[in-house]
């Protein structure tokens, strides 16, 4: 591989032949330059600190039927659960005392009054324990205009929803064919968030089965150009309880799954530095040690889980979730090990807003 070739690859404007041409990458050597350059765009313009989010997964009852999701609707394996909300609140305070600047909230998707009144005086009660010192992430899925805008009002500052697939035709092959589970609806979703004001993430699968190099590219396009602050991808991960599972053949090999979303996450940075990437629990699932790799590649958040240890276990979206059954140990020192050993420093207690959102 000639040298002088792949840096420039890398530099000046990504076009869609430029990011193809990364993403094919094979040779290991050019694999860890492209990784190298990003590490090194993220830390000479945002800085080489890592946020924590603390994640609560707080319900996992879900009306739809997304195909390559452990906890559909139609999963009658799942015991349901919905967090009380003393456990919630005392994991905000676990949060806020092991200096994570701020949690996630994510559940199945419901629209019904009774779940949305039930976020909206969550919120509020969050908001009141931890004295307002927490940014609040909200990942529920798609809702009314009315109801964002309830839950931004609040004090929801950010949402995460993932487009899934930026193809619709791919989007169609991973969802039921109803208009519960319609692209343009999850595309409409996503601008009604950013135009509320929230600090709007999105992201796709990587590796998922019929999805092709060009949409991957596609896929970060879409990210770039839509608006979006904050992103979270990672690989598809099969689990044998949905219809997806039957092409489990058509699948990469996990370490591919693992490779090509660290070089989507280097690429990522390369096209959006200022934004907040955030290194992925189901990478971490497919390579013990993903996360790490994740914030090598460019990454700069990473979101422990801390769902009360009685309910992690039905939080089952995809085949190996790592520590189903521990307790909350990523405190400390230890989480300062696994961030300082990439090189990076913890942004304690920051909320660690993205500079992309600032500016
Ligand atoms: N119900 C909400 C949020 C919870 S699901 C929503 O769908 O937006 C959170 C994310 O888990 C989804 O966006 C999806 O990208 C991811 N996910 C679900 N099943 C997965 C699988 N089998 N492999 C990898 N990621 C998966
Ligand atoms: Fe429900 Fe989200 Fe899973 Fe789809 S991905 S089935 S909306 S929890």
């Amino acid at each position: 591989m000639n040298i002088a070739m792949n840096e420039r690859m890398m530099t000046g404007a990504l076009t869609f032949e430029k990011i193809k041409y990364l993403l094919l990458l094979d040779d290991k050597a050019d694999i860890a330059k492209l990784i190298e350059k990003a590490r090194q765009k993220r830390d000479t313009t945002i800085g080489n600190k890592v946020y924590l989010r603390g994640l609560i997964e707080f319900s996992n009852r879900c009306a739809k039927n997304c195909l390559y999701c452990g906890i559909r609707a139609s999963n009658s394996n799942v015991e349901r659960y919905t967090v009380s909300d003393d456990d919630v609140i005392e994991a905000a305070m676990f949060a806020l005392k092991n200096k994570y600047g701020s949690i996630v909230l994510q559940s199945g998707e419901r629209s019904d009054r009774e779940f949305t009144s039930h976020i909206s005086s969550l919120l509020q009660k969050i908001h009141e324990a931890t004295g307002h010192n927490l940014r609040i992430t909200l990942s529920c899925g798609e809702q009314s205009e009315e109801v964002y805008r309830e839950w931004f009002r609040l004090g929801a500052q950010r949402y995460l929803l993932r487009i899934e697939a930026s193809n619709p035709e791919l989007y169609k092959k991973i969802h039921p064919d109803n208009e519960n589970h319609s692209y343009n609806r999850r595309l409409r979703s996503l601008k009604t968030l950013i135009d509320s004001g929230f600090q709007t993430g999105t992201g796709v699968m990587i590796g998922l089965p019929f999805q092709t190099i060009d949409d991957l590219i596609n896929d970060l396009i879409f990210i770039r150009d839509s608006g979006v602050v904050m992103v979270g991808m990672g690989p598809y991960v099969e689990h044998a309880e949905t219809p997806l599972y039957e092409h489990r053949g058509k699948l990469l090999p996990a370490e591919k799954r693992v490779e090509l979303t660290l070089k989507m996450i280097a690429i990522l940075r390369l096209m959006r530095p200022t934004i907040n990437i955030a290194s992925t629990t189901a990478l971490q699932t497919l390579d013990e040690n993903g996360r790490e790799l994740g914030l090598r590649a460019g990454a700069n958040v990473i979101m422990p889980n801390i769902t009360p240890v009685l309910y992690k276990k039905e939080y089952d979206l995809y085949e190996g979730k790592p520590a189903l059954h521990d307790e909350p140990d990523e405190v400390g020192e230890a989480i300062e090990k696994l961030i300082t050993n990439v090189g990076c420093q913890v942004g304690w207690s920051e909320w660690g807003d993205s500079k992309f959102y600032s500016n």
